[in-house]
């Protein structure tokens, strides 16, 4: 069953940049999986799981440990490696085939081995799927607003590039995470960002102000050398969508987590 889920796009907070990207909606191992058509290679396996029964207090041995074995026996039987970050809003990223710690401590992980397989965590937070095919190089990144104030998304295109990957000629999806629809902040979290980001990504909103954290990431993955037209966008609402995906804001601890994949197959 596939479905593209309505859109409470508001008008005003800028659409520069977005290639709009309708996530392919399946069921699979009693999951929810969202899957991205402009991700869909042979030589790739990318997606999207819904955890709506782990509470995202879960600490995170037995989160990773959780995810990554329903990746290896569901998803991902082939992978002879899984590297999942202890998230903790940072910028910074692991190199997933160099020497891995147990519970690497990081916000993004980069890989260039077939069979490696990666994940990383959100709910709400925007999950940014990189892939450069053609140079065998991906990346997962976890953004929320401290992370993307802090620089992950320049650190992540930075390590990608040290992978091997062109920033120009990688696919960027930016995939399901809260929308300007409910992302509404305060004064102290627009102080973290730029003044011209704040000027196109949001808009006033009833009695406050709203952002467009999707949008952020966009302007961010262009200044740092992103091809426009290879940057998706998923415009799914995770706050709107809370009955099926996992929103920390609209139902707290008890929301579940979203964990994105990807991995090389080898093949082609
Ligand atoms: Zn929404």
């Amino acid at each position: 069953v596939s479905s593209a889920w309505p859109e409470r796009a508001i008008q005003g907070v800028t659409e520069a940049a977005r290639r709009p990207s309708a996530p392919v909606m399946r069921s699979e191992a009693e999951r929810t999986l969202l899957a991205y058509p402009d991700l869909g290679l042979p030589s790739l396996r990318h997606g999207i799981v819904v955890f709506k029964d782990v509470p995202p207090g879960a600490d995170y041995p037995a989160w990773a440990g959780l995810a990554g074995g329903y990746l290896r026996s569901h998803l991902l039987p082939a992978a002879e490696r899984v590297v999942i970050p202890c998230q903790v809003h940072s910028s910074r990223i692991i190199d997933a085939d160099g020497p891995v710690e147990t519970m690497p401590v990081g916000d993004g992980v980069v890989t260039g081995l077939p069979l490696t397989a990666i994940g990383i965590s959100v709910s709400d937070c925007v999950p940014l799927l990189a892939v450069d095919i053609d140079r065998g190089v991906i990346g997962l990144a976890h953004c929320g607003w401290r992370g993307i104030a802090g620089g992950v998304v320049e650190e992540f295109v930075e390590r990608l590039e040290v992978k091997g990957a062109e920033p120009a000629g990688t696919v960027f999806l930016i995939g399901a995470a809260i929308g300007p629809c409910c992302y509404e902040v305060g004064p102290d979290l627009l102080d973290c960002f730029r003044p011209e980001e704040v000027r196109e990504h949001s808009r006033s909103a009833g009695r406050g102000v709203v952002f467009d954290l999707k949008g952020v990431v966009a302007s961010r993955l262009i200044a740092s050398g992103a091809t426009r037209g290879r940057i998706s966008v998923d415009n799914t609402c995770t706050s709107c969508q809370k009955y099926v995906l996992s929103s920390y804001r609209a139902d707290g601890r008890d929301c579940g987590r979203m964990l994105a994949f990807l991995m090389l197959t080898g093949s082609s």
